[in-house]
């Protein structure tokens, strides 16, 4: 029998998972990127950091997946901030989507009618030059308890929405024990069925994805769903597929959604070889984004005649389950427009 001064000091619960020391050790400035992958002498002007309120943030395993020194590697695009970035551009906006008009409560985002988001955290682990939320005041979205509250209040006086979608940020920047706690409260809402993460945390650092988690996201009766963001082949390593394993194998539903990004996947060998990858670890490829116009990201736009080009190269070459839905986000539509 162990007795307790013989229980072992590692392992309390007081130490950090090691998902979350691997946050702790992210890289978060532009000169130890560069340096970490030995760049040097970059062929265009880069970002003044000094002006820029989004900093650079990677996790070191996905910077381990960019090719040392090649400025053109496609990991490496979506992280790297150029001065381009910096020039405005007409039709280019802080917040392209109306997210402002459609925040129903700190927190919460209301726009489609059987689905809501909730953004319960202002954090991601890597920061995506193209993002839509780049401008996002995430200091709006610290969710307190009461919060919590209002959140569950709305959705309870709203039998017509059925799924709740964990959006960020990034929903897993949570800690298992917190997520447990929204999850429990959000099973008693006699509506709700589903439960989706979106989420790229897997992507950019697969061990978040542990036994903890799974078992947190399958202890209530909602079904649970988590779409990845992956935009490139590259992304879709066999640790994340080991890492995805135990979820299909616990029945959780696996998609993918993609951001179309000039010059990193608008050609469709890439977006094949995508879609091929994601199926071989049990992922189905779901959305292909048409970026949107925010400010700050107009060098990544692929326009709408190419996007359509690409897609239906794309459908004369996959089987029709392996082909994303080329969509695009457009303010106060009942749902994401596709385009054809
Ligand atoms: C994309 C999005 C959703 C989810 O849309 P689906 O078509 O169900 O994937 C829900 N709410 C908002 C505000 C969105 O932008
Ligand atoms: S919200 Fe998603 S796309 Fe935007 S920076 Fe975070 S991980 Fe990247």
């Amino acid at each position: 029998m162990i007795t307790g001064n013989r229980l072992p000091l590692q392992g309390l619960p007081t130490e950090k998972p090691q998902w979350q020391q691997e946050l702790g050790n992210m890289i978060t400035r532009l000169p130890d990127l560069l340096s970490y992958l030995e760049l040097k002498q970059p062929p265009a002007a880069l970002a003044d950091m000094a002006q820029q309120p989004f900093p650079v943030r990677v996790t070191r395993y996905y910077a381990d997946l960019m090719a040392s020194g090649d400025w053109q590697d496609p990991l490496l695009s979506q992280v790297l901030p150029w001065a381009e970035e910096e020039r405005t551009v007409a039709g280019y906006e802080a917040d392209p989507l109306g997210e402002q008009d459609a925040t129903a409560l700190p927190g919460l985002i209301h726009k489609y009618r059987s689905r809501v988001l909730i953004v319960p955290t202002s954090a991601c682990a890597i920061h995506c030059r193209y993002c839509f939320r780049r401008h996002f005041p995430y200091n709006d979205h610290r969710l307190s308890t009461q919060d919590q509250t209002h959140i569950v209040t709305y959705l309870s006086a709203r039998p017509e929405i059925n799924e709740v979608i964990f959006s960020g940020g990034d929903p897993l920047m949570l800690t298992d024990h917190h997520l447990q706690r929204w999850l429990t409260t959000l099973a008693d809402i006699p509506s709700l069925t589903r439960v989706r993460f979106h989420s790229r945390l897997p992507v950019v650092l697969p061990e978040r994805l542990t036994a903890d988690w799974l078992t947190a996201v399958t202890s209530t009766r909602l079904q649970p769903v988590l779409v990845l963001h992956s935009n490139h082949p590259n992304e879709v390593t066999p640790v994340l597929g080991n890492a995805l394993a135990p979820l299909r194998a616990a029945g959780l539903t696996l998609l993918n959604q993609t951001v179309l990004l000039a010059g990193i996947n608008d050609q469709p060998e890439v977006l094949i070889e995508l879609s091929e990858r994601l199926f071989r670890s049990g992922v189905l490829p779901y959305y292909l984004h048409q970026n949107d116009a925010v400010a700050g990201a107009h060098h990544f736009t692929v326009s709408d005649h190419s996007a359509k080009a690409l897609h239906q190269a794309l459908q004369a070459r996959l089987p029709g389950y392996l082909v994303p839905r080329l969509v695009r986000e457009e303010p106060g539509k009942p749902a994401k427009t596709w385009l054809r």
